[in-house]
């Protein structure tokens, strides 16, 4: 993913596929980092309402904050400190948090009193890698009261057929990647067509944010440096028209 982060919590626990090969857990290895405790950050907790000297907020109205993306927003060791993060969410009503999750079925005991129909600048993503974990979250996703709901189909594992939930007309995007860095499995471009299809289909926004590490394109596989995913990506999107 590229743009800008909120790390409000770090560490995380692997619990599906998709998790083998997990990214904060490659990375802080890198630094001597144990990723399976979980902390809440010292530095950047309030990240989002953080001022410059002129009391001006230094993230601008109108982005999109990807949030909680080296740990799970709903993850159980942070349920003391998710009130204070909504909170800082409901402040910056400007700028949308875009909150990616596998632990979908903790959303309802999660939410904040107010939620009601969700924010307006809030976007629940349901991560799923595979068809099993789409069948396990995504009727989850489909039930719930959130604004705006994307499915990230990240890591991808395999072809997902996304027609059902698709079809209900409550999901607004669809975003897929492969998996980054040394073991990275393989992301096959033709899953990556079947899916656009789908979307097209349903008239569902489509994303295809990163190549992976290790690539395959008509029958070819590529090494793909993590710095050239998202570009790569963006590359392949015009063979997706
Ligand atoms: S849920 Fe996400 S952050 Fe947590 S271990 Fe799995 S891939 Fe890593």
């Amino acid at each position: 993913m590229k743009g800008l982060f909120w790390n409000p919590w770090h560490g995380c626990h692997k619990c599906s596929p998709g998790c083998m090969n997990c990214y904060v857990y490659y990375l802080d290895n890198i630094r001597n980092i144990d990723s399976s405790v979980v902390t809440k950050s010292k530095t950047n907790f309030n990240l989002p309402i953080k001022k410059d000297r002129s009391g001006k907020y230094k993230i601008d109205s109108g982005v999109e904050i990807a949030t909680c993306f080296t740990s799970d927003f709903f993850i159980k060791e942070a349920d003391l400190w998710r009130e204070d993060a909504w909170d800082i969410i409901r402040q910056r009503k400007d700028v949308n948090f875009l909150i990616c999750t596998k632990r979908i079925e903790r959303f309802n005991e999660c939410i904040p009193k107010d939620w009601n129909d969700g924010y307006d600048n809030v976007i629940i993503a349901v991560t799923c890698e595979n068809q099993q974990k789409a069948d396990e979250r995504l009727p989850i996703l489909l039930d719930i009261n959130a604004k705006h709901k994307y499915v990230f189909v990240s890591p991808i594992l395999e072809y997902v057929d996304l027609s059902y939930y698709l079809k209900s007309g409550k999901i607004d995007m669809v975003s897929v990647g492969g998996e980054s860095y040394e073991n990275a499995r393989v992301c096959d471009f033709e899953w990556v067509k079947k899916i656009k299809h789908t979307c097209d289909k349903y008239n569902v926004l489509f994303d295809f944010h990163q190549t992976g590490s290790n690539f395959l394109m008509n029958g070819k596989k590529y090494k793909i440096k993590h710095s050239d995913e998202h570009s790569q990506a963006k590359k392949g999107m015009k063979y997706l028209k």
